[in-house]
This record gives structure tokens, C-alpha cells and sequence, in this order.
């Protein structure tokens, strides 16, 4: 197939690791047949030191009308300023409004060759496996707020329909999965709770196949560290997917090693690591990768339909790390240590050898 990719490599160790999800993507083409077209564009701090913004509209435009897009990550020290009027991340929010991207899916695995890796004990995170989806455009970040000196307050607001579409991903999601959804809200104390609550209800009823747990929020941070394997799909609003998704974040052991997408009504989603930019190890080929790449995979899959070379790449994620090969956030003494591209490499090797194989 045919298919444009818009490249946002950002800041710090963005550019890094998305050169190797570059690479991996390149490698798919030629071994699946496929041809790809990239267009590499500004945004967060490299975007505002060249045009004075994080989101110049030329990069908006140009993600508006593309099949995907695929971010490193924004933000450095340099950008940093509390109290800068334009600010690196404006750029994420910016791509997220202009995208309508409602929807963030954040799959979090262990991997049996890492489970020492966590700070959480190896029975309890063995088996891991579960798919975050965050509702990303609604609830208490963008209602009314209001900032006085001796009170402030926010509001949470979301509308039937936010609620049902995010109810709709994950209940998709989860059709494709163990058909487990957990849906996580304050329901014993808020109105748009108990909204969010009522709609999950009615979506459900769709989905007869998938089983729905009603969890509150606090309950939901404990059994996430208590029992994690026991969950599949977990769907949460802004603020509590927020939270949760660092949560789980932590249960693989590594930022660098976590994919995420964000996703709106089509075919069109932004790929990115869930890490930063890393500006204490940019620059010297130490950031892993493997986050990166993971989201290429999640690429193919969702926005491409390439389910087979999704997996493949996957499948050669695990080949490589199955073969004792880490980079340094996830390496034990006895691993077999590599930098940045040795790493993304090492990955399409094992994809040419898998389809050599077959
Ligand atoms: P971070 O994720 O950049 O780094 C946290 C720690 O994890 C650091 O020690 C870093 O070295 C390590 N780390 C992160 N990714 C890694 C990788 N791929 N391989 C190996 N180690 C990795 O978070 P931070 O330090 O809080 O933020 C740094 C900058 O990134 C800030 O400017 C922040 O605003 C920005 N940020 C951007 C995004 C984004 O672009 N989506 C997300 C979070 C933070």
C-alpha cells in the first residue's frame, strides 16, 4: 500500500528514537512491499526557537490532511519558563485539539524477559497486559475555571456524548482483547460520574460478549499496583486517565519502553513514546528506542490496517530482548548493553530474519 506519514520528531531524545521507528517502518516497506512517504515537520521548542510558535500552522495543516503522524517527543530544559507565554507542550495540545483527538490508548505489557526490571515484586506484575484508553479532549482540563487569590475553582463537565464514543474504543478495544472493560470514575461523589457511569451502561449493552466492572478511582490506583494482571481495557476520563496511565506506566519498568496512540473518529492518529524528551541522556545514542517503534507498530495497525506487519514488528521487539539485548534504562549487569541505533538495528535484523523464516 500507499500511505504519508507526517514525521514530528521535537526535542531532546525525539529525534533519536523516531529516526529508528523510521528505520523500522523502512524495513516493512521493503520486506511487505509497501511504499511510505514521510514529511518531517516542526513542533515544541525546535518549532518555537524557528518560528516563534510550538504549533505552526503549516505543521497543523499538513498533519490535517495525511494518513498518520508520528512525534518523538517536546520540551527541554531550554523552554522551560513557567512563565513563557508559548510553551513546548502547546504543541501536543494544539495537534490533539486540531486532530479531534478524543482518544488516548496506552498499552502496557511486561514482557516475561523484564519483569526484574520493575520496582513492583516479578509475581505481581508477571503476565501484565492491559490497554489504558483516556478520553483526551473533555472533563475538568477544559471547563470553566476561575482564579481568585483566595479561591479558585475548575469544573468537570462531560457530555453523553463524549462519554459514549470513548465507551465505543474501548469497548472495541476490549472485543479484540480478553473482553474485559473496567470503567473507572468518582461516581459515590460526582454528578459527572455518575453520567459517565450511566453511559458506560448503555454501550455496554452492545456488547454483550465483553464483561464491565464499575471501579472508583481510588480503588482502581490500588488494585492497578495490588493485582494489575487482572485487568484488560480500563477506560477513564482526562484527569483520572492522567493519572492512571503514569500509574501503569511504571509496572513495565521503563518509560522508554511504552507506545501509545491518540486517536479521533477516522483513520488518523498521532503515534508517540509515553516518554519525555529526556534531556539527561539526549544526544549520546543511551534513549531506548522500543517505545518508539512500538507506536510505529500501532500505527500499521490502526491507522494503515496492517495488522500482520504490526505484528511482526512486535514480534521482533521480543525477539531482540528474548536474545538478552537491553539499553541501559532496562539492563541488568549481565545483559547485553546497546545504545539507540545498535538497538533499532538489532530490531530490523530480527524482522528480516522472521520474514526470511516464513
Ligand atoms: P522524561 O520522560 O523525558 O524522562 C524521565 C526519565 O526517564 C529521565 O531520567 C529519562 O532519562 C528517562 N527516559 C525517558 N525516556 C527514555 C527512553 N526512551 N530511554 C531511556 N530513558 C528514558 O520526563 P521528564 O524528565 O519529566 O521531562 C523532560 C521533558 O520532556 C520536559 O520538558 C517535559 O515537559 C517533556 N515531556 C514531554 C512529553 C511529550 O512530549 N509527550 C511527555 C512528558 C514530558
Amino acid at each position: 500500500m500507499n500511505a504519508r506519514i507526517v514525521l514530528l520528531p521535537g526535542d531532546g531524545i525525539g529525534p533519536e528514537v523516531v529516526a529508528e521507528a523510521v528505520q523500522v517502518l523502512d524495513a516493512v516497506c521493503d520486506l511487505y512491499a509497501h511504499e511510505f512517504e514521510y514529511a518531517e515537520r516542526q513542533i515544541g521548542g525546535a518549532a518555537i526557537d524557528t518560528t516563534g510558535t510550538a504549533l505552526p500552522d503549516e505543521t497543523l495543516a499538513d498533519c490535517q490532511s495525511t494518513d498518520a503522524v508520528l512525534l518523538g517527543a517536546v520540551g527541554g530544559p531550554k523552554w522551560s519558563d513557567p512563565s513563557a507565554t508559548v510553551r513546548p507542550e502547546q504543541g501536543l495540545l494544539g495537534m490533539r485539539k486540531g486532530l479531534g483527538l478524543y482518544a488516548n490508548l496506552r498499552p502496557v505489557r511486561v514482557y516475561d524477559e523484564l519483569v526484574d526490571s520493575s520496582s513492583i515484586k516479578a509475581e505481581t506484575i508477571a503476565g501484565v497486559d492491559l490497554l489504558v484508553v483516556r478520553e483526551l479532549t473533555g472533563g475538568i482540563y477544559f471547563g470553566a475555571r476561575q482564579e481568585g487569590t483566595q479561591t479558585a475553582y475548575d469544573t468537570m463537565i462531560y457530555s453523553a456524548a463524549e462519554v459514549r464514543r470513548i465507551a465505543r474504543v474501548a469497548f472495541e478495544a476490549a472485543m479484540k482483547r480478553k473482553k474485559k472493560v473496567a470503567s473507572v470514575d468518582k461516581a459515590n461523589v460526582l454528578a459527572s460520574s455518575r453520567l459517565w457511569r450511566r453511559v458506560v451502561e448503555e454501550v455496554a449493552a452492545d456488547y454483550p460478549e465483553v464483561s464491565l466492572e464499575h471501579m472508583l478511582v481510588d480503588s482502581a490506583a490500588m488494585k492497578l499496583i495490588r493485582y494489575p494482571a487482572e485487568f484488560d481495557v480500563i477506560v477513564t476520563s482526562n484527569m483520572f486517565g492522567d493519572i492512571l496511565t503514569d500509574e501503569a506506566s511504571m509496572l513495565s519498568g521503563s518509560l522508554g519502553m511504552l507506545p501509545s496512540a491518540s486517536l479521533g473518529g477516522g483513520k488518523l492518529g498521532m503515534y508517540e513514546p509515553v516518554h519525555g524528551s529526556a534531556p539527561d541522556i539526549a544526544g549520546n545514542n543511551l534513549a531506548n528506542p522500543i517505545g518508539t517503534i512500538m507506536s510505529a507498530a500501532m500505527l500499521l495497525r490502526t491507522s494503515l490496517g496492517l495488522d500482520s506487519e504490526a505484528h511482526a514488528v512486535e514480534e521482533a521487539v521480543e525477539d531482540v530482548l528474548s536474545r538478552g539485548y537491553r539499553t541501559a534504562d532496562i539492563a541488568n549487569p549481565d545483559d547485553k548493553r546497546v545504545g539507540t541505533i545498535e538497538m533499532g538495528d538489532l530490531i530490523v535484523e530480527a524482522l528480516q530474519r522472521r520474514k526470511d523464516a516464513q
